[in-house]
């Protein structure tokens, strides 16, 4: 951890908590081969150190492929999921040169006839994806306000089966959100443009509409993301600098403008000193701080 996601998780767990709610701890660990479970035995005890304590879980996601695979053959039936054969390579070279630097998905493969469907099928792995609506999707965000956004515009169809038959990101938290009772979801800014694809997905499906509060990205001096080269932000770095626990929250606390000095606390103390509409206020549509 770092002081980003110590910042991250601390808002999640004043926004639960300030609303009278539970905090889920939810492993996602759809890449087996980066999720080992002793990086996440150390999450654990450094969300234990931190004080911030979970309700339920932790869940782990790669128990849940069968619930994935329910899904996913649900949209399927809807009519609106077809396989992808475009390596990343073909994709390159569709995309214009000097677009932005993320790639809008042509829908190169949505229009392949059933029979060229079913050849390159017998021959190569697929992907699955979803087409999307070119209509304006609406998110309104408790720290960022207003966005606005159009699927077809801004990502295009987008993967949620990969050609090793995993399952995307998107896919498996919507579903993992739905059957766990998260009505509230607390990250990084970074992930705002990920909001439209799981709105998307949580209509399909029928699940209920979460709330989103995206915070803003603790940064380096330098205005990049923290990265291995920060280790000032390290949470063990923090820890051994600060002394205490108490004292790394109330840095953290005061560095993004929560409180207004800079003494030790805990979430609990937080949660006794600010109101939810306090906490909203003093964040909101900031997209970064810097760390110092
Ligand atoms: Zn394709």
């Amino acid at each position: 951890m770092h002081a980003g996601n110590v910042f991250s998780a601390l808002c999640a767990w004043l926004i639960a908590k300030l609303q009278g709610g539970r905090i889920v701890l939810r492993i996602e660990d759809l890449d087996a081969q980066r999720s080992k479970q002793e990086h996440i035995d150390a999450l654990m005890r450094d969300f234990e150190t931190l004080g911030l304590t979970w309700d339920e879980g932790p869940f782990y996601q790669q128990v849940r492929h069968e619930a994935y695979v329910e899904a996913f053959e649900q949209l399927k039936s809807g009519g609106g999921v077809y396989p992808c054969f475009c390596t990343r390579a073909d994709l390159h070279a569709a995309s214009a040169p000097h677009a932005s630097d993320k790639l809008v998905y042509p829908g190169t493969c949505r229009s392949l006839s059933e029979r060229d469907r079913e050849s390159l099928l017998a021959e190569k792995p697929a992907a699955y994806r979803l087409s999307v609506p070119d209509e304006l999707c609406v998110i309104e965000d408790q720290f960022q306000g207003i966005s606005t956004f159009n699927l077809a515009n801004d990502c295009g169809d987008f993967v949620i089966r990969r050609f090793d038959g995993s399952f995307a990101y998107q896919l498996a938290v919507v579903v993992d959100d739905a059957a766990q009772g998260v009505n509230s979801v607390v990250r990084g800014v970074d992930l705002l443009d990920s909001s439209p694809q799981q709105r998307y997905l949580q209509k399909l499906l029928g699940f209920d509409e979460v709330a989103y509060a995206h915070v803003p990205l603790i940064v380096a001096p330098d205005g990049r993301r923290l990265a291995k080269r920060n280790q000032d932000a390290a949470l063990d770095a923090l820890l051994s600098h600060y002394k205490a626990p108490e004292a790394v929250l109330g840095h953290i606390a005061y560095l993004t403008g929560i409180i207004d000095a800079e003494e030790p606390v805990m979430p609990q103390d937080l949660l006794k000193a600010l109101t939810l509409e306090t906490l909203l206020g003093r964040l909101h549509g900031k997209t970064s701080i810097v760390f110092e």
